[in-house]
């Protein structure tokens, strides 16, 4: 096995699995709500683009940190619940 020693600055890289609204999605710019890491890099999608590719990504991708559960709007359980009495 050949061992490389000049391969990309990633080892001293700090691992995050956070995304934040500074993060965006690489194909339209809204925020992104997955990062796939690939080998050679890494994208960043909001969770339409992840969800258009997604089989493919994650064929390719080394990592995949998915965060679409921030799409879930929270107000939605409250308006299921608006009509039960406390
Ligand atoms: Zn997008």
């Amino acid at each position: 096995m050949t061992t490389s020693t000049a391969t990309l600055p990633q080892a001293d890289r700090v691992e995050t699995s956070l995304l934040t609204v500074a993060d965006r999605c690489d194909s339209c710019g809204s925020q992104a709500y997955v990062r796939v890491e690939f080998p050679v890099g890494e994208l960043s999608l909001c969770g339409h683009h992840f969800n258009k590719s997604e089989q493919r990504l994650r064929d390719l991708a080394v990592t995949v940190v998915d965060e679409r559960y921030k799409l879930e709007p929270p107000s939605r359980k409250l308006d299921e619940n608006a009509s039960s009495v406390f």
